[in-house]
């Protein structure tokens, strides 16, 4: 409601204020805003990043929700989806990788594998799961999972960040 030019009527400048103006912290503001523009760094070392690909395409369409912007370093990235086996021998360049992304940074588990070492978790040369190394925040199950549960772990993430008095949020470093 327009408020009336040259005379003060409590009630239509109340009304203007509720309907034009938010509220808010500069925090959840950047919450917001970090939710709404993730920056995914991929780190497939196994057959479930063929899945998360599929999620990229044109017919799952990520991009829909501003996921698509994949970076080759890690540098520029935000979220590190771990899709695949971690061996041993590719621990610390997980970590390593993981170390390079500034904070605040978020990390998704995306299969069997990278949860808890699926069905090589018996190996010996194999870590049981991205958690080993560092902290993860959504797990997405199957062997592997369908590009609609990578996109529904997406969401997820960006409901948490977006939310973090619903679901609490772990700020790594
Ligand atoms: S969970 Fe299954 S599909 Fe994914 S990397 Fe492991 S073996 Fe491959």
């Amino acid at each position: 409601m327009e408020v009336t030019r040259g005379r003060y009527n409590p009630n239509e400048f109340h009304e203007a204020f509720e309907n034009n103006i938010i509220i808010t912290t500069i925090e959840k503001a950047l919450d917001f805003c970090r939710s709404r523009s993730l920056h995914p760094f991929l780190f497939g070392p196994a057959c479930c990043a063929m899945e998360l690909m599929q999620a990229m395409n044109g017919r799952y369409d990520l991009a829909r929700y501003g996921f698509e912007a994949v970076r080759a370093t890690p540098r520029q990235t935000d979220v590190m989806l771990v899709a695949g086996t971690i061996t041993n021998k590719m621990a610390a360049v997980a970590k390593r990788l993981y170390d390079q992304i500034p904070d605040p940074k978020w990390v998704i588990a995306i299969g069997s594998c990278a949860i808890s070492g699926g069905p090589f978790a018996d190996s010996y040369c194999v870590t049981q799961g991205a958690d080993k190394l560092f902290p993860v925040d959504v797990y997405v199950p199957g062997c592997p999972p369908r590009p609609e549960a990578i996109t529904r772990g997406l969401l997820q993430l960006r409901d948490m960040i977006n939310n973090p008095e619903i679901a609490k949020v772990k700020r790594h470093g």
